[in-house]
């Protein structure tokens, strides 16, 4: 089956994510019909908005000009309290190179070594668009809320996740099971919230 809905990313596992999400609620989609940016060879556009809404739409806009298809795109990062929302939109390039995730979870932890615990409150934050080529275009947010920990723990997930303890919990994100995980993710939330406006697109 031809494509119906893009994903504005190259990684396979999350284009497996909102399949997953996507396959109870509308189960005339075809699997094979969400795609990744990668599969249809999309450029990447320049991210140059200030917030994680500006450009999750910024990729959704430009993968559904690229393919004539709806396109859904996601933007996230880490919001810590005592910096003022920081590292927010730069969290991936944090410590200076795109992507380090060690250097950027190393500068944190040094830049709240001071910081005791009642002050160390912090959210993982995902804004998810969706952008049809007609020009409809919808937000959804989704946040997980947690504390940050003085030291790194357990070998899952990636990114910030060994600090970040969600609210009730005593494990780090990165010592939860990529299920638990999903099922509380700003990212599972905000791909969850945007299934009903996805299923009316998609026409059911
Ligand atoms: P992106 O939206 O996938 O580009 O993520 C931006 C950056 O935010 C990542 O490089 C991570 O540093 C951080 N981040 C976003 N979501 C998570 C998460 O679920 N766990 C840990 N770090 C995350």
């Amino acid at each position: 089956m031809s494509a119906r809905l893009v994903l504005a990313t190259h990684n396979a596992h999350k284009v497996g994510e909102l399949r997953a999400i996507l396959a109870p609620v509308l189960p005339g989609l075809d699997p094979s019909s969400v795609v990744g940016a990668r599969d249809v060879g999309a450029p990447e556009p320049v991210e140059d908005g200030v917030t994680f809404a500006e450009n999750a739409l910024i990729k959704a806009r430009s993968l559904a000009a690229f393919t004539g298809l709806p396109a859904v795109a996601d933007d996230s990062g880490l919001a810590v309290d005592v910096l003022g929302g920081a590292p927010g939109i730069f969290s991936a390039r944090w410590a200076g190179r795109h992507g380090d995730d060690a250097a950027n979870l190393a500068l944190l932890l040094a830049q709240l070594a001071d910081v005791p615990e009642p002050h160390r409150g912090a959210r993982f934050v995902c804004a998810a668009a969706l952008v049809t080529p007609d020009g409809f275009e919808h937000v959804e947010t989704g946040t997980l809320e947690g504390v940050l920990a003085a030291e790194p723990r357990g070998a899952g997930g990636f990114g910030y996740d060994p600090i970040l303890v969600p609210v009730g919990e005593t494990r780090s994100c990165a010592e939860l099971t990529p299920a638990e995980k999903n099922a509380i993710s700003h990212r599972g939330t905000a791909f969850r919230a945007l299934v009903p406006t996805l299923v009316r697109v998609l026409g059911g």
